[in-house]
C-alpha cells in the first residue's frame, strides 16, 4: 500500500564567498581567484573554477577579474559530445561539453558549447546571460572566436 502527499518546498540557499562569481556572470564578468599568499608554494596560481580558499595553503585567495583573458586567450582543452544533460536539463542536446584552458590559469573549466563544433585547440570566447541573468553556471556559455554577435541564443551578449 502506498500513500501519495504532494508537497510544495522552496529550497533557499546561498553562494556565500562564491557569490561574486555567480553575479558577476549576470554583468558580463568572469572572475576567477588567485592565491597571494607570500608563504605559499602556490602563490600567484589562478583558479578557473572560482575556489574561494587557495587549496595548497588554505588561505582566502584573491577575487580577479579575467573577462578579457577569456575573451582573447581562451582554448579548447579537450571536449565530450553527450546526449546526458547533467543536473539542470536546460541545455538543447547534443550537448557540446568543452574543458576551456585559460593562458596563465592553473585549472580548466567545463563549459557547454552552444554554437559550432568543438575541435581541440580551437578558440573559445564566452557569452553571458546579461539579460534576466538567472545567477547559475548556464549564465555563461561558449561559442567558437568570431563567432556573429546576431547569431547568439536569446538574452545573451558577448
Ligand atoms: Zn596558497
Amino acid at each position: 500500500m502506498g500513500i501519495t502527499n504532494p508537497r510544495d518546498m522552496t529550497y533557499i540557499h546561498s553562494y556565500g564567498g562564491e557569490a561574486i562569481f555567480f553575479e558577476s556572470l549576470g554583468k558580463g564578468k568572469l572572475m576567477a581567484s588567485r592565491c597571494d599568499n607570500p608563504d605559499c608554494e602556490s602563490k600567484g596560481s589562478i583558479f578557473m573554477p572560482f575556489r574561494i580558499h587557495c587549496p595548497d595553503c588554505l588561505m582566502k585567495n584573491t577575487v580577479m577579474d579575467i573577462t578579457d583573458r577569456a575573451k582573447e586567450k581562451a582554448i579548447v582543452h579537450s571536449f565530450m559530445i553527450t546526449e546526458r544533460t547533467g543536473a539542470f536539463n536546460t541545455l538543447p542536446t547534443p550537448i557540446k561539453f568543452v574543458n576551456v584552458e585559460f593562458e596563465g590559469v592553473c585549472t580548466i573549466l567545463m563549459g557547454a558549447l552552444i554554437r559550432g563544433e568543438p575541435k581541440i585547440g580551437m578558440r573559445v570566447v564566452p557569452i553571458f546571460k546579461t539579460k534576466d541573468p538567472d545567477y547559475i553556471i548556464t549564465d555563461m556559455l561558449w561559442v567558437p572566436a568570431d563567432w556573429p554577435a546576431k547569431d547568439l541564443p536569446e538574452g545573451y551578449s558577448y
